[in-house]
């Protein structure tokens, strides 16, 4: 317990753990049936109303902001009708509304606090779609674990995140917060964030609860827009759709957010189906679940009803609190007299959130994330700055190194030019709630920190992010500006042409601001604004090597871009340390490794494109464009620009020699599935080795090729590693027409390479 709690708590809590003690005296078997005491007890204390209380989940709002204990929540909490609080930061703030909570409400059930804390804390991660490119779990893990050190440190315990949507659409603004297109990848990440967030017990005080999100299918809106209706089927939806959320369930989620779009007709939040029969019925979650922000209330203009119906409606689903709409709190009370819920339903909600604050430790000490001495000491550290430093440089993406130009090396003078150049407001990207903006580095800050006095850097801002002041007032916002420059388009890239001609090389930061991705950001357009093309132009006229330095947070249509300049470096928003780690790599201290994580379309009419799709009737053959009567467009071939898992290095992988341990798998058997990798360029780098299957013929089609392996794997220049997989009956499972999860015998296809569309191959049989 902390040090520094008043006499009076003392007594309060000494209070809760005679009860404990009293529940340990009757349970002697188990921590379960303890905890099951200790809440039967309570919940045998607790009226109707203080049940609904533990049900709702308001934002943090004039608690805040304004008169403190004398806000309108604090009177809430007062009352028991609070069961929890978000968006609310730093240890002191937590411990003072926590106190309202546990001294001055009658049964002192502590609150819990959440946030959004999606890829770091004060210490910034790259955006999770970057993260996904580095295909590291152990990175990604760490990363979750550093961001719940952080969080924990600031008095949060829960935290909504990870995001697992699975998304093929890049016009969809949130595609930046989830890990692309693939449900394997995908799968993996949402182990390892969960793992990194709870770590191996939730009691210490620095592990924090995990909220998967956004149950479900919430990457799929119709036309890419935002809170969009999503239909699909359900084959789709179990083997493409749905993997990532249970991986996050089997590896022990706590909770789940509903999404905000409709599945079948029937909103997530309300949807039955959904949040009973799949998530608890067929997949065995015993946590519980929570809205998405005023996702009750939005079933209204869904068109399912009144607040009062909705409400019922979401409770009936299985979904147990209620962020922000204040439905579940105002209007159970009369749907449980009316009988459109019963009493049982409330109190098995309310069970599951009395269980999570117990498993969070909440009961045992209230306080135990409001450690003022950990705040001071665990947040924005060297370490992990450094870290994150670190992990940024591993999910870069080089998309194109015509003639080596990077790294740069031995420059006298280097022109940087571009809208992202010299703005550390936008690096963190979406969703970085916790961070102080102007403490993060820019690329302008990175290169002068690498760079000695013998390299000159000048600087020049070359153009607005868009050209629109409208446009750009849109994706200003959240602390994150432009920084609008009122001189004329031609005055600007003037300039930065003058630079340029004085420079060896241009680096050019152009791309998306941070706000242009995220929620409620979609665009129809998803090329880069024509304002920065001109200038890439203008600087490509100069005749000096320009290396496109491109940030963003979903894929681009960058065909003219990655046909007319020579180097491309995919740098998404890096987080706080982003400037050092894109300078590591621009250097060459770091070789970039990243692979991407969903598929770059040649044009917005493309989309929804994805490697693992299916074959068709009509397939076009590899490579042909155009075949009448065949699966293809008439104006754009049927290739990707850059096709999922794809990504250079300043060095070169070569593979070869893919052997199988057998022609056949057996259903107990294994296959060993091995290749040579060969790093025969002239720097010592990371690749990471793609196994691919494609299961030839089913009783439903199969997609061409699915992601199924894959290591990521240094080599030092010239060194040959073998790289071996092994795969088992399982790993050909998939849902057949029944919904059953079964592997199929028959032919099989494997492949190994260097991107999902660059592979060696070899057949087998499951017999
Ligand atoms: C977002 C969620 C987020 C929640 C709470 C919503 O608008 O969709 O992802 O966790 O707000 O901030």
């Amino acid at each position: 317990m902390n040090m520094r709690a008043p006499a009076h708590l003392l007594i309060i809590m000494a209070l809760w753990a005679s009860i404990l003690m009293s529940c340990n005296q009757k349970q002697t078997s188990g921590e379960g049936q303890q905890m099951n005491a200790f809440i039967d007890d309570l919940m045998g204390k607790m009226t109707l109303e203080e049940k609904l209380g533990q049900l709702n989940l308001p934002a943090s709002g004039d608690i805040i902001t304004g008169a403190g204990s004398n806000s309108n929540i604090a009177e809430k909490i007062r009352e028991g009708k609070v069961g929890g609080l978000f968006n609310i930061k730093t240890a002191e703030k937590i411990r003072a509304v926590q106190q309202i909570a546990v001294e001055q409400s009658r049964l002192k059930i502590p609150l819990i606090f959440g946030m959004d804390v999606i890829h770091g804390y004060q210490t910034v991660f790259p955006i999770p779609l970057g993260m996904s490119c580095s295909w590291d779990m152990d990175l990604i893990e760490k990363s979750a674990r550093i961001a719940a050190q952080e969080a924990s440190a600031d008095g949060i315990c829960w935290t909504f995140s990870p995001m697992v949507d699975i998304s093929r659409d890049p016009r969809w603004g949130r595609v930046s917060e989830g890990s692309g297109e693939d449900p394997y990848l995908g799968s993996q990440i949402a182990k390892a964030m969960v793992k990194g967030y709870q770590g191996d017990d939730l009691r210490k005080n620095n592990t924090i609860l995990s909220c998967v999100k956004h149950f479900a299918l919430y990457g799929a809106p119709e036309a890419g827009r935002d809170y969009n209706t999503t239909d699909m089927s359900r084959i789709r939806m179990y083997n493409e759709y749905l993997p990532p959320y249970k991986a996050a369930i089997d590896a022990g989620v706590g909770t789940v957010m509903t999404s905000f779009n409709e599945i079948d007709g029937i909103p997530a939040t309300a949807n039955k189906w959904l949040m009973t029969d799949l998530l608890r019925n067929e997949w065995g979650f015993n946590g519980f679940v929570v809205t998405d922000y005023t996702a009750i209330l939005e079933m209204v203009d869904h068109g399912l009803g009144n607040l009062k119906e909705v409400s019922a409606l979401a409770l009936r689903a299985g979904t147990d609190m209620d962020m922000v709409a204040d439905g579940f709190l105002n209007t159970l009370k009369e749907s449980l007299d009316e009988g459109k819920v019963t009493r049982q339903e409330i109190d098995q909600a309310c069970r599951r959130i009395l269980v999570a604050k117990y498993k969070l430790g909440l009961f045992e000490d209230p306080y135990r994330y409001c450690d003022e001495t950990r705040s001071k000491t665990e947040i924005f550290t060297p370490e992990n700055r450094q870290a994150a430093r670190e992990i940024a440089a591993q999910t870069f993406v080089l998309l194109k190194n015509e003639n080596q130009v990077l790294p740069l090396q031995n420059k006298k003078t280097i022109a940087l030019v571009g809208p992202l150049a010299d703005n550390r407001e936008n690096m963190t990207g979406t969703w970085s709630v916790a961070a102080d903006f102007s403490k993060s580095v820019s690329l302008l800050d990175g290169l002068k920190n690498a760079l000695g006095s013998d390299t000159n850097v000048l600087y020049a801002m070359g153009t607005n992010v868009v050209s629109d002041v409208q446009l750009d007032a849109r994706i200003s916002i959240f602390g994150k500006p432009t920084k609008w420059d009122n001189r004329s388009q031609k005055e600007m890239v003037a300039e930065a042409v003058a630079v340029a001609r004085k420079s060896d090389v241009v680096v050019a930061a152009v791309g998306e601001s941070a706000e242009m991705s995220g929620e409620a950001s979609s665009r129809s357009d998803i090329s880069l604004p024509e304002n920065q093309r001109e200038l890439l132009e203008a600087l490509l006229a100069t005749g000096k090597p320009v290396v496109m330095v491109l940030f963003t947070g979903r894929p681009l249509t960058i065909s003219w871009e990655k046909a007319n300049v020579p180097a491309i470096l995919n740098v998404w928003f890096a987080g706080t340390e982003a400037g050092d780690a894109i300078a590591d790599v621009l250097l060459g201290k770091v070789n970039p490794s990243g692979k991407l994580s969903a598929t770059f379309p040649q044009n917005v009419g493309q989309i929804p494109i994805f490697y693992n799709h299916k074959n068709t009737g009509r397939p076009l053959a590899d490579g042909a464009w155009f075949q009448k009567f065949r699966s293809n467009y008439l104006d754009v071939s049927n290739d990707p620009l850059y096709p999922f898992g794809f990504g250079l290095s300043y060095t070169t992988f070569g593979y070869k020699n893919l052997k199988l341990s057998d022609s056949s798998l057996t259903l107990d058997g294994q296959l060993k599935v091995s290749v040579e990798v060969t790093n025969s360029g002239n720097y010592d780098g990371a690749e990471v080795v793609q196994l691919y299957l494609r299961d030839m013929a089913g009783t439903v089609t199969r997609p061409v090729k699915e992601l199924k392996g894959f290591q990521k794997v240094f080599l030092k220049k010239g060194e040959t590693r073998t790289v071996e997989f092994t795969l088992t009956e399982k790993d050909l499972r998939f849902y057949n027409g029944n919904l059953k999860f079964a592997s199929e015998p028959g032919d099989f296809k494997v492949y190994i390479g260097t991107s999902s569309a660059n592979t060696l191959e070899a057949d087998f049989a499951l017999k």
